[in-house]
């Protein structure tokens, strides 16, 4: 065992989150127990279980706890009774205060597809083998920038696209060395022919690019991805853009894996990283055994390698996701009508194809 052990937190919060948390730790715990890696696990509240323990969506506790580890787990948040709370006891603030406190200004979302697991009405002969991650921008730009707001008795309304140099070429870092772990083909998206912004962006990541001569970069305008994203998915690698392009393309780029459950996702940056499936707390099946943990399960494969440098191990884990998904192991979301496993026992098949 290596000396100092590797300390996660792990924040389950609600609906499904705790189901599939405690899935990908089981499979993290026996992939690193076969690397003879030491890990430390501490769990805290975030969520609707923590606005009926304490009155608040992200704990003190829970944030300090966060702030102190190596890396961060998180399962989902929100439950129906909060619906109608204000801002300050709504679960879904502890998630954007918790990202925030974390200063994670890149998220990555894998995209990938598994022949037969799910529904996707993109045609299977275009969507088979897609594999690309979007990059996107989390903390600048439309949703952060000054000024925002309405004008006097609402007659107009502003929000602020704006970048500095050093937010895109943080992100454009990131961004080239994650393709240059991969197929080496980073596709830059924007609106260059338009705004500002996005020429100032396409500046900087050419720029940068001169640094990475291995990795082959390219231009799309947004409009235009989105079609590229629908007709021919197996082309890209990995996709950079800015923080509203990537919430709607990342979306997008979600339907062609099938299900919800299977997307994993990491918010990096900040000192300590971010794990989380993309889904929601889905309460429709919480506590029936029938969440998808395959989104958790290969969040902690992003964490071996983003946060703990373990590559092989991260490898292992997406393999041995992939192995149970090819054999034909489906959850129900993913199942279309067929034979399904539960949560556990899709957990298990994972950690036995290890
Ligand atoms: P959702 O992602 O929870 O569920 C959407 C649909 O997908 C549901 O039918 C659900 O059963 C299914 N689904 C989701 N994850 C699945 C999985 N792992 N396995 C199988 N099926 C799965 O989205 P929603 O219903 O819009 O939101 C429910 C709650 O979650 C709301 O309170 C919402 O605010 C919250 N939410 C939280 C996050 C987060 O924590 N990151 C993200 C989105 C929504």
């Amino acid at each position: 065992m290596s000396s100092s052990p590797f300390r996660l937190c792990l924040l389950p919060g609600d609906g499904i989150g705790p189901e599939v948390v405690d899935a990908a730790v089981t499979v993290l715990r026996e992939v690193a127990r076969r690397h003879g890696l030491a890990l430390e696990t501490s769990t805290h509240l975030i969520g609707g279980c923590a606005v009926r323990a304490t009155g608040k969506p992200l704990p003190e506790e829970t944030l300090q706890a966060a702030l102190g580890s190596n890396a961060v787990l998180l399962g989902a948040v929100g439950a129906p009774e909060f619906d109608k709370e204000p801002p300050a006891r709504k679960p879904e603030t502890g998630l954007l205060a918790i990202r925030k406190a974390l200063n994670c200004f890149a998220n990555l979302r894998p995209v990938f597809r598994i022949a037969g697991a799910g529904a996707t009405p993109v045609k299977d002969e275009i969507v088979e083998g897609t594999d690309f991650v979007v990059v996107r921008e989390l903390t600048g730009s439309l949703y952060f920038a000054e000024p925002r707001g309405f004008g006097p008795e609402r007659g107009w309304a502003q929000n602020t696209m704006k970048y500095t140099v050093e937010e895109i070429e943080r992100l454009a870092r990131v961004s080239f060395e994650l393709a240059r772990g991969r197929r080496k083909k980073l596709t830059s998206v924007d609106k260059a022919n338009v705004l500002e912004t996005s020429q100032l962006w396409r500046e900087v990541f050419v720029r940068v690019g001169k640094e990475y001569g291995d990795v082959e970069l390219s231009h799309l305008y947004v409009d235009n991805c989105a079609m590229q994203i629908i007709l021919r998915p197996r082309e890209f690698d990995v996709i950079a853009t800015e923080n509203l392009f990537g919430d709607i393309l990342s979306d997008e780029a979600g339907v062609l894996a099938g299900s919800l459950g299977m997307l994993p996702s990491a918010s990096l940056g900040g000192q300590v990283g971010l794990y989380e499936p993309v889904h929601g707390s889905a309460p429709d099946i919480a506590g029936k055994g029938l969440a998808n943990p395959t989104g958790a399960i290969l969040s902690v494969a992003m964490l071996l390698r983003h946060s703990w440098g373990q590559e092989q191990a991260a490898q292992q884990v997406e393999r041995a996701v992939r192995a149970v998904l090819q054999r034909g192991v489906r959850t129900k979301d993913i199942a279309g009508g067929g034979a399904a496993v539960s949560t556990g026992e899709m957990t298990q098949a994972v950690v036995g194809a290890l």
